[in-house]
């Protein structure tokens, strides 16, 4: 192993032909210029629009870039997991390929780094180039997470940061499959800082996260840091239980009265039926851990690796 490398970037491609060259040429200046032996690591998730041939004529002109070449489509989240497993240097920086993350900022994320910290996370101040749509969930998604999870994750930060090897180490040993590297990165603990940048708008190509896949990493990240649904379950347990004690004595009390008010199956339905969805969305919640569950107990590798730099495979 090559011990002599300061930096390690690690972007994850999908699809991001256009970007690439592009991408490529920014990060090698930026890098150069901290006058220190770096490496770019860049992670083939399954791309079908030829970004591998791409990958691999940059590996083939320049050593320092080393491409990991998945098998499939594998998602985000496993690319830079992949990424993080194959990088050599002293400090990681994780970042997009599509240049939404300027590489410039980098030199701001070294800076903080010399002065000791071990996590520097970059904050988006602005952003550009974005729907209105996308920019509100994801103001929303970053509130809701940082009031749910147990872990006080950073708001408005994506995964744009920098990582001592010391912390990507802990990284690297937890396996779990459903992942959300900024709320990992946060559980570890040592020192951590932000930094604001403005985050731009996308240089080529479309966004490769619809709101699907948004979801599922919200998703992720409330169950992996959290029990937050299962206790909404038990609190509406315990409302339809206290809303039931209450409502028996004084029906009984009514009715002995002589009052026919709660006569009729209009009230029975509602009730079935708000307890039934009660009970059916508890049911999913409970469904979604355990699912979780048994994707870890099958241990099967996150992800696959098609070429490898120096075919070291790992998984
Ligand atoms: N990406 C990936 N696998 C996927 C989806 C996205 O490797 O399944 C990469 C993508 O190529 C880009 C980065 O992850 O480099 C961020 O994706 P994108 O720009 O589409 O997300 P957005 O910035 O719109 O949230
Ligand atoms: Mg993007």
């Amino acid at each position: 192993m090559d011990k002599t490398v300061t930096f390690s970037v690690v972007a994850p491609i999908y699809n991001e032909i256009d970007n690439i060259p592009e991408f490529y040429r920014r990060v090698r200046d930026v890098m150069d210029s901290t006058g220190e032996p770096w490496e770019l690591v860049l992670v083939d998730d399954g791309s079908t629009d030829g970004s591998t041939e791409r990958i691999r004529e940059l590996a083939a002109d320049d050593k320092r870039v080393r491409p990991v070449i998945f098998a499939r489509n594998f998602g985000h989240q496993i690319a830079v997991t992949a990424g993080l497993d194959y990088s050599r240097g002293q400090a990681m920086v994780i970042i997009d390929a599509d240049l939404q993350d300027p590489p410039e900022t980098i030199l701001d994320l070294v800076a903080k780094w010399r002065e000791g910290y071990e996590v520097v996370y970059a904050v988006r101040a602005e952003r550009e180039g974005e729907t209105w749509f996308k920019k509100s969930t994801a103001t929303l998604f970053y509130r809701m997470i940082y009031r749910i999870t147990d872990v006080k994750i950073p708001l408005d930060t994506g995964d744009f940061r920098l990582l001592d090897r010391k912390v990507v180490d802990v990284m690297n040993n937890m396996r779990e499959r459903h992942r959300f590297l900024r709320g990992m990165s946060a559980w570890v603990g040592f020192r951590q800082i932000g930094v604001e940048y403005r985050r731009a708008a996308r240089f080529a190509g479309e966004t490769k996260y619809p709101f699907r896949k948004m979801l599922k990493l919200a998703l992720n990240a409330v169950t992996g840091f959290s029990y937050f649904p299962l206790q909404v379950a038990t609190f509406f347990g315990f409302a339809s239980a206290g809303i039931a004690i209450v409502a028996i004595p004084v029906v009984i009390v009514l009715r002995v009265a002589g009052s026919q008010q709660f006569a009729g199956q209009a009230t029975t339905l509602i009730a079935v039926l708000f307890l039934g969805g009660v009970q059916l969305i508890s049911l999913g919640i409970l469904g979604e851990y355990v699912g979780r569950l048994y994707d870890e107990a099958k241990g099967r590798p996150l992800y696959v690796v098609r070429e490898a730099p120096e075919d070291e495979r790992k998984t």
